[in-house]
């Protein structure tokens, strides 16, 4: 679906703070026709088909707020809402409505209510999206500005008390500035119980998905709202957990005009995915089916799915050229053949999204897996977009929570690896390299569904070896895997980088080699050439073969698979073919020292011999010639 504000969209979204001077501005000049001119870009939005179906401006995509019950209408599908928990009101647990009081809390909450028609600021119920059941629950910022006092967080807890009785997933959609200051430290208590709640959807293992609408703020975005196994964002709401005004006294300087905004947490790691609202209940409803199918695979394909492997003519530098190529396809372009409904997920929730490496989920010939991969990138600007392939800290902590899901939802995982290597510069240092590594590999050493990882491109040492700890490894025919680049090696050796070529024959580093030394499980034929002559013959055939490894694994037990992974990679270097020829190697050379050292003491004992007859008859006849002069 092409949205007609596309292209423009940016243009005029930057924080609430702006746009509230902005309306304050115009209300003033232009009156009540400010009503029907959009806030941001002053089209006249009264005629849009677009803004009375979804509230967004046709011509700049400003995303107005929807009351729960509206956004309901827009995210479940027709006729399948039924409300829960309707009956419960809000009460004044704290008194905060006494005499003295300058707000009387009950009547807020009373006008509250005759002004959205809803019993309080959050509205929980069970249906269907996009044919999937599921909870939802939608918080609604005109009902004192979406707070969570007590009856909101007792809504949110039985809603998924609900969902965990019938296992069922959870939609939450945010709409909330915070606390609900009349309920006191009470309020703030609703953060712990609605935490303690989503935190047994993620023991279970039941899809809890977050949409943030404009506001997502305070108390709710500090509590559930951040648990979500997704996060989803509206373009231009504004999220964070301080308040603008408080953050900048804080800092002690201007925010940045995009301060606090989704695209803003999307850049910083923060969140998923920023999803225009035409498209949520769509993207919704794929990651539902996505989290819950349990398609497996038939061994009919993965028979009529098998190719043999070829070549071995090719030199070792040939192949790191063909693995280097401009025009290699990359993660990007086989995620492209090989799976359908991919979604994208980004950012590790803690600094930033690294785009050295691709995350999402998505099927494979209707099988649901989660897939990691390196992206380089395609020319100079894709290349310095993805900065080559080589992943950040950051990337490698964005594959750990793809890995967390595929965990939790006992999806299979498909890594695709195609780095230089780890980046290596001081800021990568500073965000803890070595600890984001080693847990990336921990984290696939203990994964209870399958994981096969394809080794697409170049391999390189320990940014490749992060995503490639599988119970499978399979490599392109033209793929190279090595522990240091040739050119390093050659300056090592040679000190000459110049001398790549030879360093690339003793490293081991082709597909070839790589299998005989017990790394590699299988080959992928590569078209005639190298992958880039016939990209989508190369994804064909990476696809049969990543079946094939699938289809192989599918139905083993977690158990049956972590022990197996485990002896895999115990067992590194000890059984393979390469070791046993070293160690063959050996044994004929001590067999053949052996048998020259026993044909030389022969010959020595043979000599002495020799020399011990020749001593004696020597001296016998040096006696018979004594007693000759004696007589
Ligand atoms: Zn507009």
């Amino acid at each position: 679906m092409t949205l007609p504000w596309e292209g423009n969209r940016g243009a005029h979204l930057k924080n609430l703070a702006d746009l509230l001077s902005f309306i304050i501005d115009h209300e003033e000049e232009n009156g009540k026709e400010s009503e029907e001119l959009c806030v941001s870009c002053q089209f006249a939005l009264a005629s849009s088909e677009v803004y009375q179906r979804y509230r967004v401006c046709p011509q700049c995509g400003f995303h107005y707020s929807l009351g729960a019950r509206e956004r309901i209408a827009l995210i479940a599908d027709k006729g399948t809402f039924q409300e829960m928990d309707s009956h419960l009101v809000s009460t004044d647990p704290i008194s905060f409505s006494g005499e003295a009081s300058a707000s009387p809390y009950r009547k807020d909450v009373s006008q509250a209510q005759k002004r959205t028609g809803l019993s309080e600021a959050m509205v929980t119920g069970t249906c269907r999206i996009g044919g999937a059941r599921a909870v939802v629950c939608v918080l609604d910022f005109g009902f004192l500005g979406g707070s969570m006092g007590c009856v909101v967080g007792e809504k949110m807890a039985r809603a998924f008390e609900r969902a965990l009785q019938q296992r069922l997933p959870v939609v939450a959609v945010v709409a909330s500035g915070g606390a609900r200051m009349q309920e006191g430290v009470l309020s703030l208590m609703q953060m712990a119980k609605t935490v303690a709640v989503a935190n047994r959807m993620q023991k279970r293992g039941l899809p809890f998905i977050v949409v943030l609408s404009n506001p997502s703020t305070g108390q709710v975005y500090a509590s559930f709202a951040n648990l979500g196994d997704i996060i989803i964002a509206e373009p231009g709401a504004l999220i964070g957990f301080a308040p603008l005004r408080v953050m900048q006294e804080a800092t002690g300087r201007p925010l940045p005009s995009d301060a606090h905004t989704a695209e803003a947490h999307l850049e910083r790691g923060m969140v998923d995915m920023v999803v225009e609202r035409p498209r949520l209940q769509e993207v919704v409803s794929t990651l539902l089916d996505l989290l819950e199918t349990r398609a497996s695979l038939t061994v009919r394909e993965a028979r009529a799915l098998s190719g043999p492997a070829r070549s071995e003519e090719d030199s070792a530098w040939t192949r790191v050229q063909l693995a280097r190529h401009k025009q290699r396809p990359t993660s990007e372009d086989y995620i492209q053949y090989i799976f359908t409904k991919f979604i994208e997920l980004h950012g590790d929730r803690l600094y930033g999204d690294d785009p050295a490496i691709i995350c999402g989920l998505g099927y494979l010939q209707g099988k649901p897996v989660v897939v990691v991969g390196h992206e380089r990138g395609h020319g100079p600007d894709g290349v310095s977009e993805h900065h080559g392939g080589r992943p950040y800290p950051e990337g490698f902590r964005k594959a750990q929570r793809a890995f967390r899901l595929a965990a939790k939802f006992r999806l299979p995982v498909i890594s695709l690896v195609d780095t230089p290597g780890a980046y290596q510069g001081l800021e990568a240092e500073e965000r803890g390299m070595g600890g984001a590594i080693a847990t990336t590999m921990a984290l696939m050493t203990d994964l209870p569904a399958p994981v096969v990882a394809a080794i697409i491109g170049e391999g390189g040492s320990e940014g490749a070896l992060a995503l490639s700890v599988a119970d499978r490894i399979l490599m392109l025919e033209n793929a190279i895997l090595a522990p240091v680049s040739p050119e390093g090696a050659a300056g090592l050796l040679y000190r000459d980088t110049g001398k790549a070529d030879v360093a690339a024959s003793y490293l081991k580093l082709t597909a070839q080699d790589c299998k005989k030394l017990g790394i590699v499980d299988a080959i992928v034929r590569e078209p005639a050439g190298g992958a880039h002559q016939q990209p989508d013959e190369a994804a064909k055939a990476l696809q049969r073969a990543l079946v094939r490894a699938l289809a192989d694994l599918q139905g083993r037990s977690a158990l049956v698979l972590r022990s197996a992974r485990y002896r895999k990679f115990r067992n590194m270097g000890e059984y393979s073919s390469y070791f046993q020829e070293a160690v063959n190697r050996e044994m004929q050379a001590l067999r053949s020292f052996l048998a020259h050292r026993l044909v030389t003491l022969r010959a020595q004992i043979r000599e002495s011999r020799q020399a011990a007859q020749t001593a004696r008859a020597s001296r016998a006849k040096a006696k018979s010639g004594a007693k000759r002069t004696a007589s």
